[in-house]
């Protein structure tokens, strides 16, 4: 075996400080925010694992183009370039550009979903969730059933259950289903990939019932990266063609651009169709910005033209790829379960199994996070009870979430493998002495997208 490590394909030349706070001071950051890191002001983290959104590095060559950006009110330049290169990733011959993702969701369900149908997803993000209901549409999610098993290395936990999807499509709620949305890879899940087999077997059951296919494809080249990697038909394809042979199955797509977009902002919305072009191009322009644009300036379709390009060069996404399994394995090293098997733009710690002492009303997921910061400055989500739990009116939890989660979630090209072996250090220290991790509850919190905005207090230890 080789044992050489693997290499990112480029080297640092810009580099920005990133604070390092007393124990002391993080002590009384986290005070002030409410115990809620949402609240935590960037310049009080040292190592911020909240989000892969956005946060990611820049290119050389992003830099350069942007600087030939095309600020052209209409037709510019720069929306040709970043057409052509939508256009060759996908397929599609419709490309509506957009802010960021749920832009793009909002504007594809007002023309597609009706009240009272159905938009059916192996799992939907937190956003189109809400811009599906905010339809007056209904989500439905049905994750295969492996997904359930936290522990399972197979391959691809991101699969939609097809046995259920096609009861479904040929029971009595058939007809109210509105659209099959595939989110590649599975963000709500765990980060697990969808295979090529089943996005394939969704397209044939859609085909049979007469249902629109479009793939939710934030992260098109890390799924198409695990595909080459896990599904042995598509051994030696390229990443591109892999994310083709994906975006050639369905009838479009929306992709938020903030992850395998290599950018800040941005996002696409991607169509076969033309009269569905049509009809949110109408609303694109009344509520984004001009068909050549939709809220995105020259620089940024520069940005994002190249972004989509270097994304899938498959020495980056070995290297990212390899530097999410080597940190995951350091952790399971230290006595940290994560949701196996690592994905690519995010680990899943076992919070629960970690912190057996805490009740899911006392938020372990939350918890551990929380000791994350205060040990060693370390910002990340809670996906538990606190996220996802039901709770009265009194904040109290009724309905505990299946799973207390924390997702550490990796920006791409910021950190080094240092960086994320310092991440793994503080764990270890944790998880030598976890009992004296203390819970919380819950002081206020509003009634909508509770873990934005909650403010906690800790339980005396
Ligand atoms: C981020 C994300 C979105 C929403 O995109 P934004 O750019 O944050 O608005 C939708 N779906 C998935 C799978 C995402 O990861």
């Amino acid at each position: 075996m080789n044992s050489r490590r693997v290499l990112p394909p480029y080297r640092v030349k810009v580099v920005e400080p990133i604070p390092f706070l007393t124990a002391d001071e993080r002590r009384a950051a986290l005070a002030d925010a409410g115990y809620n890191p949402f609240n935590l002001r960037a310049d009080q983290i040292t190592i911020d694992l909240l989000s892969d959104s956005g946060t990611g590095a820049t290119s050389t060559l992003q830099e350069s183009a942007a600087a030939l950006g095309d600020e052209s009110y209409a037709g510019a330049r720069s929306w040709f370039r970043f057409r052509d290169e939508i256009q060759a990733l996908t397929g599609y011959p419709y490309v509506l550009p957009v802010h960021q993702g749920r832009a793009g969701e909002r504007i594809l369900f007002a023309s597609m979903l009706k009240p009272g149908q159905l938009s059916v997803s192996n799992t939907h993000f937190d956003t189109t969730y809400a811009n599906v209901v905010l339809a007056g549409a209904e989500a439905v999610n049905l994750p295969c059933p492996a997904a359930t098993d936290l522990d399972s290395a197979e391959p691809f936990k991101g699969d939609i259950d097809l046995a259920a999807l096609e009861q479904l499509l040929a029971g009595p709620d058939g007809s109210r289903v509105g659209v099959v949305l595939m989110t590649i890879t599975n963000n709500g899940l765990g980060a697990q990939p969808v295979s090529m087999a089943n996005l394939t077997a969704v397209r044939a059951l859609c085909t049979r019932f007469g249902v629109p296919f479009f793939l939710d494809a934030a992260r098109f080249a890390e799924n198409a990266w695990l595909v080459a990697q896990r599904e042995p038909a598509y051994h030696g394809q390229t990443p591109r063609e892999i994310a083709r042979a994906a975006f050639d199955l369905a009838d479009g797509c929306l992709i938020s651009l903030k992850k395998d977009g290599l950018t800040a902002i941005g996002g696409v919305v991607g169509l076969r169709d033309e009269a569905r072009y049509a009809a949110c191009e109408a609303n694109l322009i009344a509520t984004e910005g001009f068909s050549t644009y939709g809220g995105l300036a020259g620089h940024d379709l520069e940005r994002l033209a190249q972004g989509v390009r270097e994304v899938l060069e498959p020495t980056y996404l070995h290297s990212r790829a390899d530097s999410t399994a080597r940190l995951a394995r350091l952790i399971n090293d230290a006595g940290v379960a994560t949701v196996a098997p690592a994905g690519i733009h995010a680990l899943y710690l076992n919070a629960g199994r970690l912190l057996p002492h805490l009740a899911p009303h006392e938020f372990p997921g939350h918890a551990l996070g929380c000791q994350l910061f205060l040990d060693g400055g370390i910002r990340c989500a809670e996906l538990g009870s606190l996220y996802l739990g039901g709770m009265d009116e009194a904040h109290r939890l009724v309905t505990p979430a299946p799973f207390e989660l924390v997702r550490l979630a990796i920006p791409r090209r910021v950190y080094t493998d240092t960086h994320l072996e310092y991440v793994a250090d503080v764990l270890a220290d944790i998880a030598k002495d976890p009992e004296r991790v203390n819970g919380y509850r819950i002081v206020a919190a509003p009634p909508l997208l509770r873990h934005f905005k909650v403010r906690l207090a800790p339980l005396s230890g």
